[in-house]
């Protein structure tokens, strides 16, 4: 098990990697090679969330990095609506839109038509979080989300809670609503349970634990 010292310090190094890498992704995409640069990382971190979790989701996506001051503002502004339509919770629309996108890039290159379909989906995801929970665009538009759920399910490291000590309190619950929605504290247990297919792997529960229950550490 690996034990992270409960500090603001894992935080701030997980900000500090995502601005560096939005920055690598602004690079590529100014160079022209955004469309290599993005299928290698997201291909080695689809293999990675085996054994790591969803890493990239919640340290290495430019369109998280991008949604979380959005969705911040309007928050504060009031713009943003809670809960989720119903028809946003079809579980095949991620998968639609992945073919969508996938068709559209083929067509792209038969064309020989650079369509910027990558930059088309981070436009959405900034949109859509000033008017919905980026919990939403997560769990059941994102179709990157979505393949990396795939993996991310089997992961041997992942967030994870201290049966024994974790007393019920729901801090950690409320602190991922907003973003993931990957821990619930079920109202029959009163013991919090982290879904590693939601789970971004941010480490924003571990460090709002208040009885340090939450640990990134190997799966049983
Ligand atoms: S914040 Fe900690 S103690 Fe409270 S429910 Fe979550 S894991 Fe349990
Ligand atoms: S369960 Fe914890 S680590 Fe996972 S996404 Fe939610 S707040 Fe982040």
């Amino acid at each position: 098990m690996v034990k992270l010292h409960k500090s603001k310090k894992i935080k701030y190094i997980r900000i500090f990697v995502q601005i560096i890498s939005l920055i690598f992704f602004i690079f590529f995409f100014v160079i022209g090679k955004i469309e290599l640069f993005f299928f290698a990382t997201f291909f080695i971190s689809l293999i990675l969330a085996i054994f790591l979790g969803r890493i990239y989701c919640g340290w290495i996506c430019p369109m998280n990095t991008l949604m979380i001051p959005v969705s911040w503002f309007s928050k504060k502004t009031k713009i943003q609506r809670k809960g989720t339509p119903k028809w946003m919770r079809f579980k095949f629309l991620p998968w639609i839109i992945l073919c969508i996108f996938i068709v559209t890039m083929i067509i792209g290159k038969i064309i020989d038509i650079q369509i910027p379909a990558l930059l088309y989906l981070l436009i959405l995801s900034v949109l859509f979080v000033l008017v919905f929970e980026p919990k939403m665009f997560h769990n059941f538009i994102c179709p990157f989300g979505a393949l990396q759920s795939l993996t991310g399910k089997f992961a041997r490291l992942t967030e994870r809670v201290y049966i024994d000590s974790c007393n019920g309190c729901r801090i950690c619950e409320k602190t991922c609503y907003t973003y993931a929605e990957a821990v619930i504290v079920p109202g029959n247990t009163k013991k919090a349970n982290i879904d590693p297919r939601l789970c971004h792997q941010c480490f924003d529960c571990q460090v709002a634990c208040p009885v340090n229950s939450i640990y990134y550490g190997k799966s049983k």
